[in-house]
């Protein structure tokens, strides 16, 4: 069944059959690509977009930019690689990114095993012959031993069901469907819909052209400064000296970030002591002020307390109008119980004459018409309206692709009531297919954790490969405890509430089941680790019935 995929085959044939098959060209599905190939698999890659990237292909809204550290956030598999590419900034912003992926991949030559436009309606498990047969919006067929679904935890957009939405006359955007035409806000009524971290990233830069902008505003956000800079050329230099001090780093750190930790306790410090950290938190980059923070700020709630107010004296110092200032303060989460947004110009923006907030908690919107948005305070009309509203996080994606396993069982109904996995890579009833990169996979610095997966799920092709096997599939009950893990560290929750997207709360009728991997990153690479000393005994492996085996 080895055969050399042609990356353009025509629409409606049904004729490419590969060892692999990887959905998604992002950040993970490129990276599975790229070590499918060089472990010698034929493989091809199905994007959906017009262009590589994922998330950073979709989520063009200006603005957009990492909030991780770029040369953390990137690939680290080829020093080369790093060495060669010179990021502009600590935090890149999306066309910046989008141009990296691009060259990653051609750097590579993976653009040939790339089918863009090809999107995946139907994903069926041959239980005879154990293999995949993938079907694609335009009427393809594949088949394919091994299927790969690396198709993210922030790739299906959220739109709110709000009557009248498509009546509206203007132009709308979501922030994660954003063209790739240039979108003109000059001199126009804009509404920012949602101010979580895609939401807080594009206001300020829509308030500088708009003739209006008004946010709406349903939860405030513990936003702090991202404090972003550009490189300079001897940090620059001292990146590339350090590269395997910072990848060394990066693997030992709980949560895969550069940010060391700090071993000292919020009270143990005086007053004067504190504020002048506080003051070191907030100047210092991105999630520096999650990581390396007090110890106890995410876990006792008079800590979590003191630096919440350090951030809301900040916003009102910023923000002139008190009453703006006082809606722009949460009143129902601590910090860090949600994601924390990190910003630029996000509360001086309120300060401009053009920029209003609405309070959708005191005024929800009742409905869209065609001219604007109308809430219990009257009809406010707009020219285009901005949606940032989230997405339909951990398994919104794998849920849309029919994927059917042993005995046709459905994804969706397999986890109904939340996703079951292994190491978030795999399902039981459902040979051969990974997911790395999905639910369950990571809980901090992504790329970091779903690369181990992806070196995981190729460790687990090549061990089968190399010992005759044609199926894999996790035994359900190594499956169970690694769900139940999830679950009882969920209820401990010793940061994230329910409240956050993280447990699915953000979509109505989902349920509420922990989406992240709770085990931690040095955790997960111990437990890989383990796994391929024992022979990969968590996983059943068998030839085909067919005989046929890729040996
Ligand atoms: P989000 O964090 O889920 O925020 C969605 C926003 O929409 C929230 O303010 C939410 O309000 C609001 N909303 C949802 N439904 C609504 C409704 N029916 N009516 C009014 N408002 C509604 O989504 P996001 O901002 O796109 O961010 C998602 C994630 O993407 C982030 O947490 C982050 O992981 C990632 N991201 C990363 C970056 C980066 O790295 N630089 C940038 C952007 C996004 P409530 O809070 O009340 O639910």
């Amino acid at each position: 069944m080895t055969i050399t995929a042609p990356a353009s085959a025509p629409a409606g044939t049904d004729t490419t059959e590969v060892d692999v098959i990887v959905v998604g060209a992002g950040i993970t599905g490129i990276y599975a690509l790229y070590r499918a190939r060089q472990a010698g698999f034929s493989v091809v890659a199905l994007e959906a977009g017009s262009g590589v990237g994922g998330t950073w292909f979709w989520n063009r809204y200006p603005g957009a930019r990492f909030d991780s550290e770029s040369y953390t956030y990137a690939y680290l598999f080829s020093e080369e690689l790093f060495d060669e590419w010179v990021w502009e900034e600590h935090f890149a912003e999306q066309p910046e990114i989008e141009r990296y992926l691009n060259h990653v991949v051609d750097r590579f030559d993976l653009r040939g095993l790339i089918r863009c436009n090809c999107t995946v309606t139907n994903a069926t498990y041959d239980d005879e012959h154990g293999d995949w047969t993938v079907e694609t919006a335009d009427g393809t067929r594949l088949r394919a031993r091994y299927l790969i679904g690396a198709t993210g935890v922030l790739s299906v957009p959220y739109f709110p069901d709000i009557p009248g939405r498509e009546s509206f006359a203007g132009e709308q955007h979501h922030t994660g469907l954003w063209p790739s035409t240039p979108v003109n806000f000059a001199g126009k009524r804009v509404a920012v819909i949602g101010t979580g971290s895609s939401g807080v990233q594009i206001v300020p830069i829509v308030a500088r052209t708009a003739a209006s902008l008004t946010v709406y505003q349903r939860s405030a956000n513990w936003c702090t400064p991202l404090n972003n800079s550009p490189i300079s050329a001897e940090e620059q230099a001292d990146l590339r000296a350090n590269f395997a001090s910072i990848r060394e780093v990066l693997n030992t750190s709980l949560s895969g970030f550069l940010h060391e930790t700090y071993d000292r306790a919020t009270f143990e410090d005086t007053e004067e002591e504190r504020q002048a950290y506080y003051e070191q938190m907030w100047n210092s980059p991105g999630f520096g002020k999650l990581i390396s923070h007090y110890s106890d700020m995410t876990i006792d709630e008079q800590a979590n307390a003191a630096w919440c107010a350090f951030i809301e004296a900040k916003i009102r110092s910023i923000v002139d109008d008190p009453e703006t200032a006082d809606m722009l303060v949460p009143k129902d989460h601590r910090f860090g119980e949600k994601r924390p947004p990190f910003v630029t110009d996000y509360f001086e923006t309120f300060n401009r004459p053009n920029v209003s907030l609405v309070d959708l908690k005191s005024t929800p919107i009742l409905r869209m018409t065609e001219s604007g948005i109308e809430t219990a305070d009257g009809l406010a009309e707009f020219d285009l309206v901005v949606w940032a509203t989230g997405f339909d996080f951990g398994t919104g994606a794998l849920a849309r692709m029919g994927i059917r396993g042993r005995d046709g069982l459905a994804l969706t109904d397999y986890w109904r009531d939340g996703p079951k996995t292994f190491l978030g890579i795999q399902a039981a009833g459902f040979p051969n297919f990974f997911f790395p990169g999905g639910p369950h996979a990571a809980a901090g610095n992504n790329p970091r954790y779903n690369g181990d997966q992806v070196d995981f799920v190729l460790d687990l092709l090549i061990h089968a490969r190399a010992h005759g096997f044609d199926t894999i599939e996790v035994d359900p009950a190594a499956e169970a405890d690694w769900t139940a893990m999830i679950d009882r560290a969920a209820r401990r929750a010793p940061s994230f509430g329910e409240s956050s997207y993280y447990f699915g709360s953000n979509i109505p009728g989902k349920p509420r089941k922990y989406l992240l991997n709770a085990a931690g990153r040095p955790k997960l690479l111990s437990m890989i680790e383990e796994i391929k000393s024992s022979d990969f005994k968590p996983f059943q492996m068998a030839p085909g019935s067919d005989g046929r085996n890729r040996g």
